[in-house]
């Protein structure tokens, strides 16, 4: 095992430390890829990078950033670490520490440090504090010859959100339900890449009623298998299409699809949707969009209308953190202006941390979120559910926007009424929400 040579604490390589800077630094374990990373064999590398890597790695995931950019501006390197969307500092590096941690940080996911001007994709396998990460590296060449790396961090055990974690409300899971029973159709789940749809839609299926129907997959799930799912293969030679074929003559009442991503998926979607309900996700700016763009890559309007369930769209939204958020009552001008009941009795916000006004001293930041005001992300929801009336626009190839006038006369949830709801509910706060409409 080479990474044993390195699996110590970060304060035994300096021994210089202090015992209370004594941080266990997390230990990379074999990239995703398999490939054999040799350390020997690039010692001046692994002595130049690899404890800078884990220090770097070790501050992400700490500090709970999902993702970490590394981009170089002349002579420094600025590290960002996103934390639930919102981007802080990780710190500067100068360009030779640069080099040696990016470099550092592809081979240990498998990929050649040496390669330039070419984009990389690539894993490392990690342990900080016995919990297993994933940590992908993207490496893509800039202008000026050095490489901007992406990381993305995460938690292998972290439990698979459901509905109610994502703090969807019991009629939508009542919806879901109710579209899901008819055994056939497309429920989709449309979003921007990185905007939480893949959770969204693991999260419907797990809301499914998996005791009822029987759900196939041939989706590669990994440590986000679903109970209840059942694991389909496909043969060797057999299309998207036969395998789904197959899957019903197995009594699928439900497909769990890979993401719908062109023409070739959302055909094979629309073949079987009328004997089986299709569940999966697709890059979309939002629902609306994702019907008009289905619609276009099966080139056939009147099966679309026909296979119509229900599109649905979300947008992430940072909850206040339960340690520390503040209480206020809204006054009754506020509600008006932001729409929401007059009777709305209390809000919540994130506290205003200022000095002790006689001694000048920051107060002891929250324990819980580190003194953010702020914890994790739920999601809003908006979906367009299929009327007589949708139905006939699609049909008829209407544009998004007229089909989400249609769906907003019917009465649909949109992003915004459903924010206000997390809002009243106070999960989240009015400042948090007009900051993600305002980044729209
Ligand atoms: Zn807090």
């Amino acid at each position: 095992m080479v990474f044993g040579l390195f699996g110590r604490k970060g304060s035994d390589a300096r021994d210089d430390d202090e015992d209370d800077e004594d941080i266990e630094l997390v230990s990379f374990q074999g990239a995703v890829n398999g490939k054999d990373v040799d350390l020997a064999a690039n010692g001046r590398l692994a002595q130049a990078g690899l404890i800078p890597a884990k220090e770097l790695v070790t501050d992400a995931i700490g500090r709970r950033a999902e993702q970490v950019k590394i981009e170089l501006k002349g002579e420094r390197a600025q590290v960002t670490l996103y934390v639930d969307g919102m981007p802080y500092s990780g710190g500067k590096l100068a360009k030779p520490q640069f080099v040696a941690v990016t470099q550092m940080l592809k081979l240990l996911a498998g990929l050649d440090p040496k390669l330039k001007g070419q984009a990389q994709h690539g894993g490392v396998k990690a342990d900080y504090q016995g919990t297993p990460y994933e940590v992908t590296v993207d490496a893509t060449p800039q202008p000026d010859g050095a490489d901007r790396v992406i990381l993305r961090t995460r938690n292998l055990k972290a439990k698979m959100s459901t509905m109610e974690d994502l703090g969807f409300p019991p009629s939508l899971k009542a919806t879901l339900r109710e579209i899901s029973s008819k055994r056939h159709g497309l429920i989709i789940v449309a979003g921007p890449p990185g905007s939480g749809v893949t959770t969204t839609a693991y999260a419907f299926l797990k809301g499914l009623d998996l005791y009822m129907y029987s759900a196939f997959t041939i989706v590669k799930m990994g440590s986000r298998e679903v109970y209840n799912v059942q694991q389909f293969e496909r043969n060797e030679g057999d299309d998207y299409t036969f395998t789904a074929e197959r899957m019903i003559r197995s009594e699928a009442d439900v497909i769990f699809l890979d993401p719908i991503d062109g023409p070739e998926m959302a055909k094979t979607a629309a073949a079987v949707a009328d004997r089986v309900t299709i569940l999966s996700e697709m890059p979309a700016k939002d629902a609306a969009s994702g019907i008009v763009q289905f619609r276009d890559w099966i080139g056939d309007p009147a099966k679309m209308s026909e296979l119509i369930e229900g599109f649905f769209s979300q947008k992430l939204i940072r909850t206040l953190c339960v340690g520390c958020k503040e209480a206020f009552r809204p006054n009754p001008k506020l509600l008006a202006k932001v729409g929401l009941p007059p009777e709305t009795k209390v809000l919540y916000r994130k506290p205003e941390f200022e000095p002790d006004p006689k001694t000048g001293e920051m107060p002891e930041p929250c324990e819980k979120c580190g003194g953010l005001g702020y914890l994790g992300r739920i999601a809003m929801v908006e979906y367009i559910l299929a009327s007589e009336t949708i139905k006939k626009l699609i049909a008829e190839g209407a544009s998004a926007d007229q089909i989400k006038a249609q769906a907003r006369a019917e009465g649909m949830q949109t992003l915004h009424k459903d924010g206000l709801r997390l809002v009243a509910e106070g999960k989240t706060s009015l400042e948090e929400l007009q900051r993600i409409f305002k980044a729209g």
